[in-house]
């Protein structure tokens, strides 16, 4: 029975494996991240305050209604965020992404919005991206989230349809409209009266979250939340 610990413990004695956040070695009982990290990283905690005084939630006032805007982390450069999401995106750590869905979807629920949501559906990757990288970082974090939340999790609830043409010398309606015309819902019964918790890795603009949140809404759902990994300044 403690043999499998045992081993393990050998193991990371030999081969320690390191925090995805600092590169530390973990120490026995620490998976994925080690304490000072799990203490240490930029918590947003904007789950605790009223919708009405997050600051992200501004990013789409006049936009489109969203009901709650939640990000996990706050992203700076060349910290220890950055270092996690570059495991996740660039190094086949998915389980990051699983990780942090599972402790922020913990959080989420001890602050009581577990059964505010109905479904969670990652925002899609396109298929090129999909094959190079061998799986969605938005959807390994909405796995995390919705095992988490006790909800239910529709990875392939919205596609793309076809490849985002370069975003760069457009104009910010121009590059909505570019972004706008990539989605669609591919199963509107699952959408359909349900208030959707849309997850990604990165807030930034918002505009390919706005485009995802129109669709959605468009397709009936009763409401729409937000939720990453983390948020950049814009
Ligand atoms: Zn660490």
């Amino acid at each position: 029975m403690i043999l499998r610990p045992l081993l393990a413990d050998l193991a990371a004695l030999f081969f320690p494996r390191p925090c995805l956040a600092c590169r530390e070695p973990l120490v026995a009982g620490e998976a994925h991240l080690c304490t000072s990290c799990r203490a240490e990283l930029p918590y947003t905690d904007y789950h605790l305050l009223p919708p009405s005084q997050n600051p992200l939630a501004r990013r789409f006032w006049g936009r489109l209604p969203v009901r709650h805007t939640l990000s996990y982390l706050r992203f700076l450069r060349h910290g220890r965020v950055q270092q996690l999401l570059h495991q996740l995106k660039y190094k086949g750590q998915s389980q990051v992404g699983r990780a942090l869905g599972q402790l922020y979807g913990a959080e989420l629920a001890e602050a009581g919005l577990g059964p505010e949501f109905g479904l969670v559906v990652p925002v899609p990757l396109h298929r090129r991206k999909l094959a190079r990288r061998g799986y969605n970082q938005a959807e390994v974090f909405g796995q995390g989230l919705a095992s988490a939340l006790a909800c239910p999790h529709a990875p392939h609830a919205l596609r793309r349809t076809e490849h985002t043409a370069s975003q760069t010398r457009k104009s910010r309606t121009e590059r909505w409209q570019n972004v706008a015309a990539v989605f669609e819902v591919a199963e509107p019964a699952a959408i359909a009266g349900r208030h959707v918790l849309l997850v990604d890795d990165v807030l930034t603009t918002g505009a390919t979250l706005e485009a995802c949140a129109a669709v959605l809404l468009a397709a009936g759902a009763s409401a729409v939340s937000i939720a990453t990994i983390a948020c950049a300044d814009h």
